[in-house]
């Protein structure tokens, strides 16, 4: 029986792995490390099997049995209340550790409130089907792995607006430098049933790849003000600081909203083109498809959400020379976005003559 009291899965391999099986029924497994600091629940649970000696799928059926396809869906966003707690007994790991690597807890702090279908604001959508996806939802910072003495995957790294990593100052990467596959760390055992060493963590499950040895661009910023409003955002999520004001959730939703109406189109406001010409940032050349923010490519998050930052680090003075400019308007600053701060609130409300433009 397992910790939840299923039977177990009768033993197919070698003594190795069925001694490890055995070992995993005890109160506390053999090898019970905690998350790394911000890592990801999917990365710690493939890291635990590889620990135990186990596949991926081996401890996946063990936690959760056998009909249940725990890989099948976004891990790190739809996380069974029951596998954390399973893996939190199993690893003597404090409960609220366990939640942390999931992107739940980033909930009243980026976004107000989690929910585990559709669209969730700030989060790298996976694109998931069957076991693997059509979306670049998890990027990376190829330092930061190479410098890990154990290389394991961020829950920041899920983040649309955390493009850059502010230790290493280089640009993250969403896909493989090599092949331009997403980055699907646990098909490296998923996919080869065969195999029993995976490899590491840190290679392409497509073509080998390791992403330590990946290229590296520094990031490229456009104003100071923008870039400091953008460093200590990413700072916060590198270090879980204190979310306090002005970085409460409300100031996020601004700059969603921003970002929101930067990939929307209007006729006549340009948000995105006033806030470039202000900076002079080059111009790029967007997709046209009509995207989210969060589906939209690497670049072109970063050069959109320092242009939502521009506005933010001075916001009365900005918005206002936008509004006078006809690059914003009164209903697009207020369409579909309720949970707005007050001082927001107070700038827009200027707005709602266009005649005393
Ligand atoms: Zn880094
Ligand atoms: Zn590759």
């Amino acid at each position: 029986m397992d910790c939840l009291g299923r039977n177990l899965p009768r033993a197919k391999k070698g003594r190795r792995s069925r001694n490890a099986r055995d070992a995993l029924t005890r109160p506390l497994w053999p090898v019970h490390f905690k998350p790394l600091p911000d890592e990801l629940l999917s990365s710690w649970l493939v890291r635990l099997a590889s620990a135990h000696g186990l596949k991926v799928q081996t401890l996946s059926r063990l936690l959760a049995g056998s009909d249940y396809q725990l890989w099948n869906r976004d891990l790190d966003r739809v996380s069974p209340a029951w596998l954390l707690d399973a893996l939190c007994w199993k690893t003597a790991t404090p409960p609220e550790v366990g939640v942390g690597t999931t992107l739940k807890a980033y909930e009243g702090k980026i976004y107000r409130t989690f929910h585990d279908s559709y669209v969730l604001p700030w989060i790298l959508p996976l694109k998931m089907y069957h076991r693997t996806r059509r979306g670049y939802g998890l990027q990376f910072c190829g330092r930061c792995l190479a410098t890990d003495p154990e290389p394991y995957f961020r829950k920041r790294w899920r983040v649309a607006f955390y493009t850059w990593c502010a230790i290493h100052n280089v640009m993250l990467q969403d896909r493989c430098p090599n092949c331009g596959a997403p980055v699907i760390f646990q098909r490296r055992e998923l996919g080869r049933p065969k195999e029993v060493d995976g490899g590491s963590i840190a290679q392409c499950y497509a073509c080998d790849f390791d992403f330590r040895e990946s290229p590296v661009a520094a990031p490229v910023f456009y104003e100071e003000s923008a870039q400091r409003a953008f460093d200590l955002a990413a700072r916060r999520l590198e270090h879980h600081g204190p979310w306090c004001k002005p970085r409460s959730v409300r100031y996020y939703n601004v700059l969603h909203h921003l970002c929101w109406m930067m990939t929307a189109h209007y006729r006549n406001a340009r948000p995105l083109e006033f806030a470039g010409r202000q900076v002079g940032a080059p111009e790029l050349l967007l997709s046209s498809q009509s995207r989210t923010f969060e589906m939209r490519s690497i670049a072109e998050r970063h050069h959109m959400v320092q242009l939502g930052f521009w506005y933010l680090a001075e916001m009365k003075e900005r918005l206002t020379a936008a509004w006078h400019d006809g690059a914003v308007t009164y209903s697009a600053l207020l369409r579909d976005f309720e949970d707005r701060p007050k001082p927001y609130n107070e700038i827009v409300a200027r707005f709602s003559d266009w005649r005393s433009r």
